[in-house]
């Protein structure tokens, strides 16, 4: 047992594993020995608490207490992971669980980006750490079941396919005590957008009482999604190596994740970055079938335009665009998907995103399409940080083979569900009466920089054509 050391902040640090055993002890380290050393120290009762090093009578760590690190490379994980094995039993369950450290077979932990807002709730004392969920009642009342994408360990690489299963999959071991949390949930909803009220006003969209309601409201189900990156697979669909991938994640945030560098036993990740959300039109069970017309939109969050309407871009009107379609088709037998992407600002975030809205509007010669990727660039270091060959995975989950109507322009997106194996049978632009105001230059310049146009444009989409194209002041 190596000697603890004085940190910075006056916490004694050590490894979780060290504090036992020789080497030949470590090797024959395995599920049963360390759940049932996990099983002795939860039985301690009151003293759980105060290994997580938490002053119960003041509410604060205790700095004497001793932090836990979990940087050094370990004799294995007590339960591997199988990644495309094709029962849940075989793949194994993934234990990102912060509770039962010596059980984690994954870097990173739950929630994404809001794993930090739960560090403030446990500091402030507002949460006990060994907080477990209580999952009764909380099954998917929709099921989306395995298909042959969950068995082939290349298809989908940044989700858990049995993200919402965790109960039906892994009971035993939940009722061994095992902390397993659910990466999907699915539920049902009703949606309401002022535009699809529109729509029937003009007669694009009529109520059928089902699917679409007189009120203008749809019934969808819905499902959020927490990447969980199997990062052999993630490396792969870059065409880099997984120690590149590792050593820039990282790097870029920080050294947030030692164990990415030194824990190469764990191969899954659980990145602290937002996750998805599918909303599906119609029957859900259709999407595995390619007898059944599908519509599909794939849309990257726009905070400014989804939600408060800027006219910069086309983002919200795209959106609503690809909600009709999904209804119409839903109404038509068939079943529609949008899968909306927490990936804010060209996943650049909206500081960076504004700035460049200044940056093009102060330009010499003002906003224009001809300089719109450039102007990003400058700002960004990158015209685009979405990066789409991870986004086909949720289709895969979903069990799509086959997209009649994909509603979207991007070339991006296209050749990352078409080079996934999902055949697209017809790409849908943006109608032109639903492009905003100054939003001209935008999906200008995205046709001219190779975005989808509509064969009856094609002749216009010159050099002219992107010179031509200008947005509003920034006063205006
Ligand atoms: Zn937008």
């Amino acid at each position: 047992m190596p000697p603890m050391v004085e940190s910075a902040t006056g916490f004694t640090l050590g490894c979780d594993h060290c504090v036992s055993g020789s080497p030949n002890e470590q090797a024959a380290f395995n599920f049963e020995a360390a759940f049932g050393q996990m099983k002795l120290k939860e039985g301690q009762g009151q003293e759980k608490s105060n290994a997580w090093g938490r002053d119960q009578k003041r509410g604060e760590y205790n700095t004497k207490s001793h932090v836990v690190l979990t940087t050094h490379p370990r004799r294995g994980s007590p339960i591997q992971i199988k990644w495309g094995a094709t029962s849940p039993a075989e793949r194994g369950p993934i234990i990102a669980t912060l509770s039962q450290p010596r059980l984690r077979n994954a870097i990173g932990t739950h929630n994404g980006s809001y794993s930090v807002y739960r560090s403030i709730a446990v500091a402030a004392g507002k949460m006990d750490p060994m907080f477990r969920p209580d999952l009764h009642n909380t099954a998917p009342p929709v099921m989306i079941p395995p298909n042959p994408s969950w068995f082939d360990p290349t298809k989908i690489v940044s989700m858990d396919p049995w993200g919402h299963m965790i109960v039906d999959s892994y009971g035993s071991h939940l009722k061994e005590g095992v902390d397993i949390r659910p990466t999907i949930a699915i539920t049902k909803a009703h949606i309401q957008m002022l535009e699809l009220v529109e729509a029937m006003e003009k007669g694009r969209l009529q109520a059928d009482g089902n699917i679409l309601q007189s009120d203008g409201s749809c019934v969808v189900t819905k499902a959020a999604i927490e990447h969980v990156w199997y990062l052999p697979g993630v490396a792969q669909r870059f065409n880099i190596t997984e120690a590149t991938l590792r050593r820039c994640m990282f790097e870029q945030t920080g050294g947030m994740f030692p164990e990415l560098i030194t824990r190469s036993d764990l191969e899954v990740f659980l990145p602290p970055i937002g996750g998805l959300t599918v909303y599906i039109f119609g029957p859900a069970e259709y999407l595995q079938d390619p007898s059944k017309v599908c519509t599909v939109r794939v849309h990257d969050e726009c905070n400014g335009s989804d939600v408060f309407g800027s006219d910069i871009c086309t983002c919200r009107p795209y959106l609503v665009h690809g909600i009709e379609e999904c209804v119409r088709t839903a109404q038509n037998g068939g079943v529609g998907v949008i899968v909306y992407f927490r990936k804010e600002g060209r996943s650049l975030g909206e500081v960076t995103k504004f700035l460049v809205y200044n940056a093009r509007k102060r330009q010499e010669g003002g906003d224009r399409a001809e300089t719109y990727f450039h102007r990003t660039a400058c700002v960004a270091g990158v015209e685009d940080m979405r990066f789409q060959e991870l986004m086909p995975d949720a289709l895969h989950w979903l069990g799509i083979t086959k997209i009649d109507k994909l509603i979207s322009m991007s070339d991006m997106k296209y050749n990352a569900i078409t080079g996934s194996g999902i055949k697209v049978l017809e790409r849908v632009p943006i109608p032109d009466d639903m492009i905003p105001a100054d939003a001209h230059v935008e999906i200008d310049a995205k046709m001219y920089a190779g975005y989808y146009v509509p064969e009856e444009k094609r002749a216009i989409i010159n050099d002219d054509f992107v010179k031509q194209s200008k947005g509003r002041g920034l006063d205006a």
